[in-house]
């Protein structure tokens, strides 16, 4: 019955998205877009698909328009705890342009949907020619590693439920879902905790009406209050990762600056 935490989770699908542009794309100016999806097709990726392996090749990026990927750091004793997460605000794959040939980390689908793919060369050679298309990348990039080390903060600092209430905010503000649909274990895998802390966790939010949880799906009953219990993290990442304003920003000047743009 609804408001258990129990079970097998069913790989549910994640609603359709009203939108499939993806925001980086949709930022840069349009006839660079243009040419630039001339080189790209869509995929449809599905929960779990490894995209990029820790230490694999740099040869394609991904642009999301209604999953969400999971960057994880693959640990000895075989968790992959996040250490951000890219949604239709940004790319996977794109730190090749920081010189990188391989891979420092493992991108793996966490909510399945479609995403745009591109091959690396390709890619460069566009931003070669688009400043704008450059610049919302670096900014991308940038944005990706704030949001790496609010994480770190955040796995030291914050508990287990107010880290959940921030990823389950996180995840919605990203597909627009009404619901999330994750099992406890990938939950436990992504907040870097043991199932049990994860279910506790999740007991105490639904005692307090914020979620409902039955059989993988997550439903956010008390937006505000869900809101309330999570982290400072929710609210500093979603001011990193949702605006995309490189365009305009002073940060951006600076960013521009700093790398001879
Ligand atoms: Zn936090």
């Amino acid at each position: 019955m609804p408001g258990q935490w129990h079970g097998p989770a069913p790989d549910h699908p994640q609603p359709a998205r009203s939108s499939r542009d993806n925001k980086l794309l949709a930022s840069i100016e349009a006839v660079a877009a243009q040419a630039l999806r001339r080189n790209m097709h869509r995929m449809s990726l599905q929960r779990g698909q490894t995209l990029i392996e820790a230490e694999g090749p740099l040869t394609r990026i991904w642009f999301p328009e209604s999953c969400v990927v999971s960057l994880s750091i693959r640990m000895e004793n075989g968790s992959s705890p996040e250490v951000a997460a890219i949604g239709p605000e940004g790319a996977v794959g794109h730190d090749a342009l920081l010189g990188l040939e391989r891979s420092l980390i493992q991108a793996s689908v966490q909510v399945p949907g479609d995403a745009l793919c591109i091959g690396t060369r390709e890619l460069f050679a566009s931003a070669e020619q688009n400043p704008s298309l450059r610049m919302a990348l670096w900014h991308n990039l940038a944005v990706i590693h704030a949001q790496t080390m609010q994480l770190a903060a955040c796995y030291a600092l914050h508990p287990a439920r107010a880290r959940l209430a921030r990823f389950l905010l996180m995840t919605q503000d990203r597909t627009g879902g009404a619901a999330v649909h994750l099992t406890q274990e990938l939950l436990a895998e992504l907040l870097g905790v043991q199932r049990t802390t994860v279910t506790a966790a999740a007991l105490v939010l639904m005692e307090q009406g914020l979620i409902l949880y039955h059989r993988g799906r997550i439903d956010i009953c008390d937006r505000p209050g869900l809101e309330a219990a999570a982290c400072e993290c929710y609210r500093a990442i979603r001011q990193l990762v949702l605006p995309v304003s490189h365009s305009r920003s002073s940060d951006s000047r600076r960013l521009r600056d700093c790398i001879g743009f």
